[in-house]
């Protein structure tokens, strides 16, 4: 009986997310049916794109994500770890079918050990919670696992010497949709597209067989708070990264 009322309290609070993350981009333009369950989007499947000149990692083999995690947690390969108060692994389902991937960790992150838990990871939430997700049926993670200083974009050092945990956690998950979020998570699937993410988005890129959708970073949404048509834009979005998923 409790696990109902948890269930149905659940359910509530997603179901107030969703209606929130709707009213925020102004959802007059969406009917009563299409804040409820996702409109079908036609051609979601992902157009190829040829890969780099050296072709995408192979992301075959490699460790299980509770040994990624320990791993990520002492690592000290880069002096991100210098200034870091905690590595953030990433979190969410270990059988996700979608996985986020921001850029790196900011203050809050840092502090907490957990992605996305800030204001743009707020924005996020309410993002996953209205496509009818919860946090937790989701993997979310970053390109670099510590915090670089001031927010700044992490280098190339620093994201070649993390790649490995993100490239070994998707193959651990084996996420059937990936969707990066801003142009430095863009940018380590698609190096060679040398597009603003005002091109890039809106769009699914093949990267080693998985569809990935690239949007706008949720910081980037909090940042210009009065410009609905962003919103939308990533709304739209992540209606194709649903209307993929519901292909079985
Ligand atoms: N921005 C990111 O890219 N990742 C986080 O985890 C938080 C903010």
């Amino acid at each position: 009986m409790a696990l109902i009322v948890a269930g149905k309290e659940t359910d509530r609070a997603r179901l107030v997310e969703r209606l929130n993350f709707f009213d925020e981009i102004g959802a007059g333009f969406l009917s009563r049916d299409e804040m409820r369950k996702p409109a079908a989007v036609p051609s979601a499947s992902p157009a190829p794109v040829s890969p780099g000149a050296s072709g995408p990692p192979d992301i075959s083999k490699g460790p299980g994500l509770d040994a990624l995690r320990e791993r990520i947690l002492v690592c000290r390969k880069c002096g991100l770890a210098e200034g870091r108060t905690l590595a953030v692994p990433g979190e969410g389902n270990p059988r996700a079918e979608l996985m986020f991937v921001g850029e790196g960790p900011g203050h809050d992150e840092d502090v907490q050990g957990r992605p996305f838990v800030g204001r743009a990871g707020q924005l996020l939430t309410k993002i996953i919670s209205a496509m009818s997700f919860d946090r937790s049926e989701v993997f979310i993670t970053n390109i670099v696992k510590c915090r670089p200083p001031g927010n700044r974009v992490p280098r190339s050092d620093e994201v070649e010497t993390c790649a490995p945990y993100l490239l070994d956690q998707i193959r651990a998950i084996r996420p059937r949709v990936i969707v990066t979020l801003g142009k430095s998570s863009a940018d380590f699937f698609f190096p060679d597209a040398p597009l603003a993410m005002t091109a890039l988005r809106g769009s699914f890129r093949t990267w080693n067989d998985i569809p990935v959708m690239p949007t706008f970073h949720p910081s980037y949404l909090v940042r210009n708070e009065g410009n609905i048509g962003l919103k939308k834009m990533v709304w739209d979005d992540m209606r194709k990264v649903m209307a993929l998923l519901a292909e079985k």
